[in-house]
């Protein structure tokens, strides 16, 4: 079965193919091809990369005249020129998108119909940038490889099924039914460290009580027992919660009110702030990049030595919290490129946990190979570095929707036509994957 996967984002559009034949694999595969488009603005030049597996990456610049235009011709590199690992669309049997908000409705993967691209849209006045940028690489697939069935897995279904008590803001009670509450992010690279981190260690997940840090430019943390996601940092939007590379995270409301009288900022201006301007490259004034602010700090920078210690400091204090949710720990994973490849950033950060018995082995947190333990055999607390994978639990979703495919005919049939076609095409799929 071959998955392409797109994952859209505002600043980037990373796309994979896999190829999956009989049992899901143990370890996540490399896929035969890979391919990122780095965002410039309409009319300037974006960088398009093409990898295949075990061989280099084909670089190229394109004048971006329009968003689609650019996926087009990405996905057309699937299957023409000399690097083409398939010899058409028709071979895609199923593509899956990663969608940043579902908003309530949408908890579990789910077979893209014009009903669902209707709700995305209307999702987008919680995740403008996002939603409407992945609604583009639906339609974008539909135009260039045809009538394949398409599924949504949503970045917060896995938070999902939040405690109300962890979902709810404290404002009016209205809040809530306008949909004002704690939705989560990252679900989908949270849940698949979750499930890796059972997996390495050869336990069952359901006995586990685990708090992943997603440390990337976006950071969050999870709180997961009998896994499921009880608490997270990021909330209504993924601004808030832990201070990141350019966003602020939680700060004082009141601040904001306060700049709205004083300075009369508008919404936009706000946003811009907030998104844009703050964390890392706020307080530091050199990047939003972990590895810069380190390098700037090593030289002696003052500011960016408080951007570090605010961010670990934070970092201490919101796994603290998830700890005392989830009363107690038994695992702590770290992933995304932050959480992969700063010994300093997980030595600081675990260095508040040593009274719970949590030892780290400094060795192997110098140099953590992918997703290992790098606590000492006597910690208290396992923790694990887990490559974040966000692209292969999508591939991985897809395909099991494809082996449940029957279930899949059931809810599309009650949908409506479209859905019905694209059930029987999933129908088709599940019988070409009979041996
Ligand atoms: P995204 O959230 O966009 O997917 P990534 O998961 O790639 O982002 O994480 C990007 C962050 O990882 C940046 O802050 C970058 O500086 C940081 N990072 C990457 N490599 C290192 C490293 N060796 N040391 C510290 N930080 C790193």
């Amino acid at each position: 079965m071959k998955v392409l996967v797109l994952n859209s984002g505002s600043s980037s559009q990373k796309s994979c193919l896999y190829e999956l034949a009989g049992a899901l694999p143990e370890h996540p595969p490399e896929p035969p091809w890979q391919g990122t488009i780095e965002w410039a603005p309409l009319g300037q030049l974006a960088n398009l990369d093409v990898k295949h597996a075990g061989s280099r990456v084909i670089h190229e610049e394109r004048a971006i005249r329009s968003r689609q235009e650019a996926i087009e011709h990405l996905l057309h590199t699937l299957w023409e020129g000399k690097a083409r690992v398939i010899s058409g669309p028709e071979e895609i049997n199923v593509v899956g998108h990663r969608v940043v908000h579902g908003g309530q409705e949408y908890t579990q993967p789910t077979v893209i119909t014009p009903q669902v691209i209707a709700a995305l849209s209307r999702l987008a006045v919680f995740a403008p940038l996002h939603n409407r940028a992945e609604v583009e690489g639906i339609e974008t697939v539909e135009r260039v490889v045809g009538p394949v069935p398409q599924v949504a897995v949503f970045d917060t279904a896995f938070h999902s099924q939040l405690p109300l008590p962890a979902a709810a803001y404290p404002g009016p009670f209205e809040w809530l039914e306008q949909g004002i509450r704690r939705y989560g992010f990252h679900g989908i690279n949270h849940q698949y460290c979750a499930e890796r981190a059972a997996q390495l260690l050869a336990k069952d997940l359901d006995s586990l009580r685990l708090v992943t840090c997603h440390l990337g430019n976006g950071c969050s943390l999870a709180a997961v027992r009998n896994g499921r996601s009880i608490d997270t940092t990021m909330g209504f939007t993924p601004l808030d919660g832990l201070m990141m590379g350019s966003r602020s995270g939680s700060i004082d409301p009141g601040i904001l009110t306060y700049l709205m009288r004083q300075s009369q900022m508008t919404g936009e201006e706000m946003d811009d702030l907030l998104n844009k301007k703050s964390g890392l490259l706020g307080i530091s004034g050199v990047s939003s990049d972990m590895r810069e602010v380190l390098t700037a700090m090593a030289s002696g920078n003052p500011r960016a030595k408080l951007a570090f210690e605010m961010f670990v400091h934070q970092l201490r204090s919101y796994i603290g919290a998830m700890i005392g949710v989830l009363e107690g720990i038994d695992v702590l994973v770290f992933t995304a490129g932050i959480g992969e490849n700063s010994p300093e950033v997980r030595a600081t950060a675990c260095g508040g946990f040593g009274f719970l018995g949590l030892k780290l082995d400094l060795e192997k947190n110098a140099r953590p190979q992918a997703d290992q333990d790098i606590a000492t055999p006597d910690s208290a607390v396992r923790v694990l570095v887990i490559r974040a994978q966000e692209d292969w639990a999508i591939a991985r979703e897809c395909w099991r929707l494809a082996r449940d495919a029957a279930s899949v005919d059931l809810r599309l049939r009650a949908q409506d036509e479209t859905a019905t076609a694209k059930a029987s095409q999933f129908q088709k799929l599940k019988e070409t994957e009979r041996p």
